[in-house]
């Protein structure tokens, strides 16, 4: 069985990962961090885990194999380099880091001492992703020319802390869901950006300089260009992700969410056909593939690499927005 320590009494944790890694028959949740003891020992309680701890030496102290890093943005490289440096097999979540640089060590320091690390990039896992990733590469739509995606939300009021007001923990849309729409991108086009020119906004929710808003032009190696729409103040825009290609069109809608649901269009000369794609839950399926390369056996669905690609994109847009330029995404690896 796999042992895993919880970093973080987060919501995302709570919400999703939970359940997750119980859905798992050979995972198991041993223990919670939180840096606030009451906090720890109160979601300890309602989550039915056996340890609550508040610094990250007991935790790492414990008896696990795993952690799952839910932390605000600031805090993941610092813990993923103790419980590296610990043995323990490190799930992150997105951001990896603030700068491309820090995902970078996080990332060397994993693959020094022989560790899985993995990315929690929940939308790979997403059966319509996957149906979409598979008609391209099939060539269903031919040649890819252009992709479209849009993933403007309202950001849910018991989430409206830090995303929108705190600038050192890596608040701010582009860090929380251009990072995703990158890797989407990345995933279903099976390409990688090389270019991206950003506007970003302050619709009125965020504060202390972030950005509550993003439009993100991207270029792709192979030439194909994308545009992404990401929001936090949108509260009737729906979700969806498009390609359209020389021979067809892929269509998807209500798509860019945690939820396994939405539909899948491709469009050709021989008229419309709905994909069909399995409806697994996203976060057990990221589970499951990690669980799985802990065993030798491949890889966890988004790798430390495509963790720093993601952020390396979401990084260059900022730049984009701030100095009014395109800028290069140079990933490093
Ligand atoms: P939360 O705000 O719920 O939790 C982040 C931290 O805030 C926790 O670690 C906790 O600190 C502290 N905290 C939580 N609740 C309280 C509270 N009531 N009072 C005071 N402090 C509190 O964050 P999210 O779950 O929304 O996000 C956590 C991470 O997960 C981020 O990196 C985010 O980007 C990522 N994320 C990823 C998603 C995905 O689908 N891949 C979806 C959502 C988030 P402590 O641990 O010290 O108690």
């Amino acid at each position: 069985s796999v042992r895993w320590g919880l970093i973080g009494a987060s919501t995302i944790a709570r919400q999703f990962m939970i359940n997750a890694i119980r859905a798992q028959g050979d995972g198991e949740i041993a223990a919670v961090m939180s840096s606030n003891p009451e906090r720890a020992t109160a979601y300890a309680g309602e989550n039915n885990i056996p340890l609550a701890v508040s610094t990250l030496d007991a935790l790492l102290g414990a008896d696990i194999d795993a952690v799952y890093i839910s932390t605000t943005n600031e805090l993941h490289l610092e813990q993923a380099l103790a419980a590296i440096k610990a043995g323990k097999h490190v799930l992150c979540e997105k951001p990896l880091a603030l700068t491309s640089a820090h995902a970078r060590t996080m990332v060397a320091a994993a693959k020094a001492a022989g560790i899985v690390l993995g990315t929690n990039h929940h939308l790979r896992n997403a059966g319509a992703h996957r149906a979409m990733r598979d008609a391209i590469a099939s060539g269903h739509i031919g040649k890819p020319i252009a992709a479209r995606v849009f993933h403007s939300v309202y950001l849910p009021e018991n989430l409206q802390g830090w995303r929108i007001t705190k600038p050192e923990a890596g608040g701010g849309v582009v860090l929380d869901i251009t990072v995703h729409d990158a890797d989407t991108l990345r995933f279903v086009l099976g390409d990688d950006p090389v270019e991206v020119s950003a506007f970003t906004q302050s619709a009125g929710m965020a504060g202390s300089g972030l950005e509550d808003g993003a439009m993100c032009i991207w270029r792709f190696r192979s030439g194909v260009i994308a545009q992404s729409h990401e929001g936090f103040t949108t509260k009737f825009a729906g979700t969806g992700f498009e390609v359209h290609g020389s021979e067809g069109s892929l269509i998807a809608s209500n798509v860019m969410t945690q939820k396994p649901v939405g539909s899948v269009l491709l469009r050709t000369a021989n008229g419309e056909e709905e994909l069909s794609f399995d409806r697994e839950d996203l976060y057990s399926r990221s589970l499951r593939q990690f669980h799985a390369a802990i065993r030798g056996e491949g890889q966890p669905s988004a790798t430390g690499e495509d963790g720093i690609w993601s952020l390396t994109a979401a990084a260059a847009a900022l730049q984009s927005a701030s100095s009014g330029k395109a800028v290069k995404i140079d990933p490093k690896l």
